[in-house]
């Protein structure tokens, strides 16, 4: 495996993960059409590795666009981030995240196939289990959805499936993600959602920066360690390390392949908040709200199976995520004050 074909390699994980894929040696191909992110984010990443990736601004549903850039890259294999990625959005425009979460997926194995690239990494998510039966969640946990972004989640997972069973030579990895939170320890890249953060990392971040007046917290009352919801955080930068084994992995062609990307261990609400203020040192002020229609209680990872079979295990901590997270914020308002500087003049 040398070239990899990242789709959305701009984004929050994907860019984390295309450092990690250059440092390990690779060359990364990315394909995204910046709607969730900037073309800035390949000079950060040059900067940082000393390497170039070789981008592509293009729609994945475009399958004669795909068709192009495969054709002038010998692809090993392509890790799928590509995609929309708000819940709440994706209840109230349901057509527009089946249409793009679903059909770049569709596109993309088109194109694999056409081609011969036998190696998928596809970025799924936590959410394809539903409402937890056990803790912690191992693989083998029945599978549900309960809005159009947990559905194109679980039909994508099934249509890749579907492509092994068809085509056994396709290798798939597919890697259910928990909570990814963090940045870069350069702080250089993170995570920025556009506009309001649904995430309670981003939201902490912006109330700490003044962004936002205040932090509510959505339930004090779940049957949890303090009343309020657990989740099972894990660093962007162990993720894109996760990748990295993935790829590994699909190099002795396992066929069809699931992984939890976690950490193993839970954390509320109120001691991340809280870890975030005293790491910190910074004010976050808050205040109990109601639950959040559709939340679960807990959810943290069984992470057993990816240390067995990826040699991979989550390496940063609840106080790294919490700093390097403030960290990135910090520059961010610093280069949003510039932009917004220059716009004025
Ligand atoms: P992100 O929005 O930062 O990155 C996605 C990238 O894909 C963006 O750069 C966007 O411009 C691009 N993109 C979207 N649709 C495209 C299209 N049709 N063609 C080309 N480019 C397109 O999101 P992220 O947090 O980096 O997430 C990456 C993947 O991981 C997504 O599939 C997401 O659903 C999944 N995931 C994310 C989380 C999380 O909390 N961040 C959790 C579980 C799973
Ligand atoms: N949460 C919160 N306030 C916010 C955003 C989230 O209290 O502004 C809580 C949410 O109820 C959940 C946890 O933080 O218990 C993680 O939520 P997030 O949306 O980050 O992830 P997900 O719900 O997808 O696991």
């Amino acid at each position: 495996m040398k070239n990899i074909l990242v789709t959305g390699g701009a984004g929050y994980i994907g860019s984390h993960t295309s450092i990690e894929l250059l440092e390990g040696g690779y060359n990364v191909i990315c394909v995204d059409n910046f709607s969730n992110s900037s073309k800035d984010i390949f000079d950060v990443i040059h900067d940082l590795t000393g390497k170039h990736v070789t981008w592509y601004e293009a729609d994945v549903c475009d399958v004669e666009a795909l068709r192009k850039i495969v054709k002038a890259h010998d692809i090993d294999c392509v890790i799928h981030f590509a995609g929309y990625k708000a819940v709440g959005e994706s209840v109230e425009k349901p057509l527009m995240y089946y249409q793009n979460n679903i059909d770049s997926t569709l596109a993309l194995c088109e194109v694999c196939l056409e081609n011969s690239i036998n190696n998928i990494v596809f970025s799924s998510s936590a959410t394809v289990y539903g409402a937890p039966q056990y803790l912690p969640l191992d693989e083998h946990h029945s599978l549900s959805a309960t809005n159009p972004y947990g559905n194109c989640k679980l039909f994508i997972e099934h249509i890749l499936k579907d492509v092994h069973v068809a085509h056994p030579e396709m290798n798939i990895a597919l890697l259910r993600y928990f909570n990814p939170v963090g940045a870069h320890p350069s702080h250089r890249l993170g995570e920025s959602p556009k506009g309001i953060p649904n995430n309670l990392m981003p939201y902490i971040c912006q109330t700490a920066s003044g962004l936002r007046e205040q932090l509510s917290i959505f339930g004090d009352d779940y049957d949890t360690v303090d009343g309020t919801g657990v989740r099972d955080y894990i660093h962007v930068v162990d993720l894109a390390k996760g990748h990295a084994a993935a790829i590994k992995k699909l190099a002795t062609a396992p066929g069809c392949v699931v992984y939890n990307l976690g950490t193993g261990n839970g954390t509320s609400v109120l001691e991340l908040v809280r870890t975030f203020i005293t790491e910190n040192n910074v004010d976050v002020p808050f205040a109990i709200a109601p639950r959040r229609a559709g939340d679960i209680a807990e959810c943290w990872a069984d992470p057993a199976s990816a240390k067995e079979e990826l040699g991979w295990e989550a390496q940063y901590t609840i106080v790294d995520m919490v700093r390097d997270s403030w960290e990135a914020q910090k520059r961010m308002n610093t280069n949003e004050k510039v932009t917004v500087a220059s716009e004025a003049v």
